[in-house]
C-alpha cells in the first residue's frame, strides 16, 4: 500500500484565500449625504448600515458562506497619500471602544481572521510620486524590528493576540524586510505580489504560486487580482479595467478564468486580491477593491463554487504546509504505518491512498475502528488528527 500525504486539507485541488488590504479605523467621505455610502468606510464603521463589512456581507460573504477572508489590519494612524490631504475620520485601532469591539467580533467568526499591516503604512510627501511605502522608510534592521514590534503590540492591545502573519504595504520589502520579518515572530507572511508573472510574465524567481519558507517563515503568494475583470461582466463594460481586460484577451490571449483554470490545474494557491474600499485622500480610485469589483468577485467565486477547492484562511493555509512539510510516513508492513514529526505529537492531516478507489478504513493497534475513507479525485483520502510516532492500521472493507 502506497500512503501519501494529500498536498492540501481533504485532497482538494486547490486551497482558495480572500485577501482583503487595509482594513483601518478610517472614513473618508466622499458625498454630500449625511449619512454613509457605499464604499466610504475602511472599516470604522464597523457593522452600519453600508459599512464595508456590511457591503460586503450582503453582496458576497453571506451568498458564499464557505469563503475564508484573510483582512490586513493598518494598526496606528495611516498617513494620507500626499502632505495636507485628509481622511474624514481617522484614527489608531487602539483609540475607540466601538472599534476594538469591531475587531473583536471580526476575529470571533471562524471564517475570517486579521493579520498585519503595520503601522501608518508610510510617509507621505508633498507629491504623491515621492510616498514611502512603510518598509522603504526604514533605515535600519533594529528600527524596523522596533516599529513591527511596536504595531504588533498595538495589534495585541486591541484583540489580546498577536497577528500570525501579514503584508508589506505596498508589497515594498525596503532593504531590511524578509530579516525584519523572520525576527519579530511571524509564522506566515505574503512577500509578493505574485500574480506578476501572469500579468506581466515576470520570470523573477521570487515569485512564484506556491506557498515556501523564506527564512523559516511561510511566503504566502497572492495570485490573483480581483479587478482583472471577466470579459463576462458586462456591467463594467468601457471602464479602463474592462478595456485592459479586453487588451490583456486580444492580445496576450489571456483570460481570468484562464489563470484560474491554470493555477487550478496545477493545484497551486488561488488567493484573490482587493482593497476595503475605493477612496483614497488623493482622490483616485483604488484598484482593486470590493465596491468596484462585486460583480466580478461574485462571478470568480460562482466559478470556484463548482470546483473541488479548499477555502482557508492564510494562518489555515500555513499550518497545514508546516505540518505536511514536517512530516514523514512510514510503513512498518504492507497496512500499519506511523506519522513521524519532529514538531508535535498530534497533527491533523489528510492521508491519501492514489489511484485507489476501494473502501478503507483507519484502525488503532488494536484494531480499533476509527474512521473510514473518502473517495475524491480518484483517491481514497482520510483527514485525522493523529498522534505522531503512534501504530495506525488500514484495512479494506
Ligand atoms: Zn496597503
Amino acid at each position: 500500500m502506497k500512503l501519501e500525504i494529500a498536498k492540501w486539507k481533504d485532497n482538494a485541488v486547490s486551497p482558495v484565500v480572500f485577501m482583503v488590504d487595509d482594513i483601518a479605523n478610517i472614513a473618508i467621505k466622499q458625498s454630500n449625504s449625511s449619512s454613509l455610502q457605499i464604499g466610504e468606510d475602511w472599516g470604522h464603521y464597523g457593522r452600519d448600515k453600508n459599512s464595508m463589512w456590511d457591503f460586503l456581507s450582503n453582496n458576497l460573504l453571506n451568498k458564499f458562506p464557505k469563503i475564508k477572508t484573510t483582512f490586513f489590519l493598518v494598526t496606528d494612524k495611516r498617513v494620507p497619500m500626499a502632505l495636507g490631504e485628509e481622511y474624514t475620520y481617522n484614527k489608531s485601532i487602539v483609540e475607540d471602544k466601538e472599534f476594538i469591539d469591531f475587531l473583536k467580533y471580526l476575529n470571533s467568526n471562524k471564517n475570517v481572521e486579521l493579520a498585519y499591516h503595520g503601522t501608518t503604512h508610510g510617509e507621505a510627501a508633498i507629491n504623491h510620486e515621492d510616498f514611502l511605502q512603510e518598509w522603504e522608510t526604514f533605515h535600519t534592521l533594529e528600527y524596523a524590528e522596533e516599529e513591527i514590534n511596536r504595531g504588533r503590540e498595538l495589534f495585541k492591545k486591541a484583540l489580546g493576540v498577536y497577528p500570525m502573519g501579514g503584508k508589506y504595504c505596498g508589497y515594498k520589502e525596503g532593504n531590511f524586510g524578509s530579516d525584519s520579518i523572520a525576527n519579530t515572530s511571524f509564522r506566515w507572511w505574503a512577500y509578493h505580489w505574485d500574480g506578476i508573472i501572469w500579468d506581466k510574465e515576470s520570470k523573477d524567481s521570487r515569485y512564484n504560486y506556491d506557498l515556501e519558507f523564506n527564512q523559516g517563515v511561510i511566503d504566502i503568494p497572492t495570485t490573483v487580482d480581483g479587478s482583472t475583470l471577466s470579459l463576462r461582466i458586462f456591467k463594467r463594460l468601457f471602464t479602463r479595467k474592462y478595456l485592459k481586460s479586453l487588451y490583456m484577451y486580444i492580445i496576450k490571449n489571456k483570460t481570468i478564468e484562464r489563470h484560474i483554470e491554470s493555477l487550478y490545474h496545477n493545484q497551486q494557491v488561488i488567493s484573490i486580491q482587493e482593497h476595503s474600499s475605493p477612496y483614497r485622500t488623493d482622490g483616485k480610485i483604488q484598484y482593486p477593491n470590493i465596491v468596484s469589483d462585486i460583480d466580478n468577485l461574485n462571478y470568480i467565486f460562482t466559478l470556484l463554487s463548482k470546483k473541488d477547492v479548499w477555502y482557508a484562511t492564510c494562518t489555515e493555509l500555513a499550518d497545514y504546509f508546516i505540518s505536511r512539510s514536517n512530516l514523514k510516513i512510514v510503513m512498518e508492513d504492507n497496512n500499519a504505518f506511523k506519522l513521524i514529526s519532529k514538531k508535535s505529537d498530534t497533527v491533523e492531516t489528510t492521508i491519501i491512498i492514489k489511484e485507489n478507489k476501494n473502501l478503507y478504513a483507519l484502525y488503532d493497534n488494536n484494531d480499533k475502528f476509527i474512521s473510514r475513507f473518502k473517495i475524491k479525485n480518484n483517491d481514497s483520502y482520510l483527514t485525522y488528527n493523529f498522534n505522531t510516532n503512534i501504530l495506525y492500521k488500514i484495512n479494506a472493507i
